[in-house]
């Protein structure tokens, strides 16, 4: 490879970075995972189906490809029963992400980021886990430098010393890390800091981007990053879920569906596999991208439930052209509601009835 390529950094000292999440419901509803255990073993499995994902987000803006390690940590796999598979799943994801950001559909290669995330096995009430969470964090890490990251991301972390412990064994690297954090419905980390807190000290702590991720739509998501932002000298993330999240239901997990639903998902929750209905449309995803931006946040992206279309939107919305705004919307030519001059008047007479 003969391109230059700038590092993260630079990216966002010059303008927005785009980055697409939310591989896991978007890899679901596309039919290679299953909803529940939410395991990706797409990249052992079907190759070719995570090369095509991120080759979509990338048509669509991600200017960061992430490998889809999310959840492909040894204590998942020891729950499913594979840990054989661990490395092998890893190695494999890194490289799939490798080759898709070392052939950009522009000049410039995209950034390949190794991942790391909440373990669901750190406690801060028993303590005795959490020096294995730290291993498991090294040795994904270590993979990831292995098979040319070019940035880290660690994410989705609702407890602080989970965090911290992730940018520790991440910034060992030299390599820029983002740190994303992802507080529950009672608005505060699990081990007792505040949201702005474990943020402040992360930056402390030399995390190169911080901010926010997952489990949170626009609406619960954006109060906080306007104190983040405030708060902070260094770069800050906001990747929101596509979800309209309420005050009363901050995230996701206990959102219900009060939108004339006939027929409930077998679970307690809608989440995960009912959570359709409760979608922001694009404009509302763009909005919160553009106040973002505004605010001075050039780090942006979508987690769960994003696709490529609200990739898109996103970018667009802080000013970017990407490949795929070769097809963003135009109504000029539709059946009914078109205004050009080739649609009859008939049919543009009778939009109110259709
Ligand atoms: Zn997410």
């Amino acid at each position: 490879m003969t391109k230059s390529k700038r590092n993260l950094i630079e990216r966002l000292n010059s303008g927005p970075v785009i980055c697409a999440e939310g591989f896991l419901f978007e890899i679901e509803r596309r039919g290679y995972m299953r909803s529940g255990e939410f395991v990706p073993m797409v990249s052992l499995e079907h190759p070719e189906a995570l090369e095509n994902l991120h080759r979509d987000f990338q048509h669509s803006g991600s200017d960061i490809v992430q490998a889809f390690t999310y959840n492909g940590h040894r204590e998942k796999m020891k729950v499913i029963g594979k840990e054989e598979l661990l490395e092998p799943l890893n190695r494999a994801a890194l490289k799939i992400a490798k080759k898709v950001a070392d052939n950009p559909i522009g000049k410039e290669p995209n950034l390949m980021a190794g991942n790391i995330s909440n373990s669901n096995i750190w406690n801060d009430k028993d303590k005795t886990k959490n020096k294995e969470v730290e291993k498991m964090f090294s040795e994904m890490v270590g993979w990831a430098v292995d098979e040319g990251a070019d940035m880290l991301i660690g994410e989705t972390f609702y407890y602080a010393e989970e965090a911290y412990t992730a940018l520790k064994v991440m910034k060992k690297t030299g390599l820029p890390c983002v740190i994303t954090i992802a507080p529950m419905a009672q608005n505060i980390m699990r081990d007792g800091v505040s949201i702005v807190d474990t943020c402040k000290e992360l930056e402390q702590r030399g995390g190169d981007v911080v901010g926010m991720n997952c489990f949170r739509g626009p609406a619960t998501m954006m109060p906080y990053i306007k104190e983040i932002r405030k708060a902070l000298k260094c770069h800050v993330a906001a990747l929101p879920i596509n979800l309209r999240t309420t005050e009363e239901h901050p995230t996701f997990f206990n959102l219900p569906d009060n939108n004339g639903c006939t027929c409930h998902s077998p679970y307690k929750t809608a989440f995960p596999t009912a959570l359709d209905p409760m979608q922001c449309n694009r404009y509302e995803i763009g909005k919160f991208a553009k106040e973002a931006f505004e605010l001075g946040i050039n780090y942006l992206g979508v987690c769960c439930l994003a696709n490529p279309m609200l990739i898109r939107q996103v970018a667009e919305a802080v000013g970017l052209t990407v490949p795929s705004s070769k097809y963003r919307e135009d109504m000029t030519n539709h059946m009914l509601f078109g205004t050009g001059k080739n649609i009859p008047n008939h049919q543009k007479d009778y939009q109110d009835k259709a």
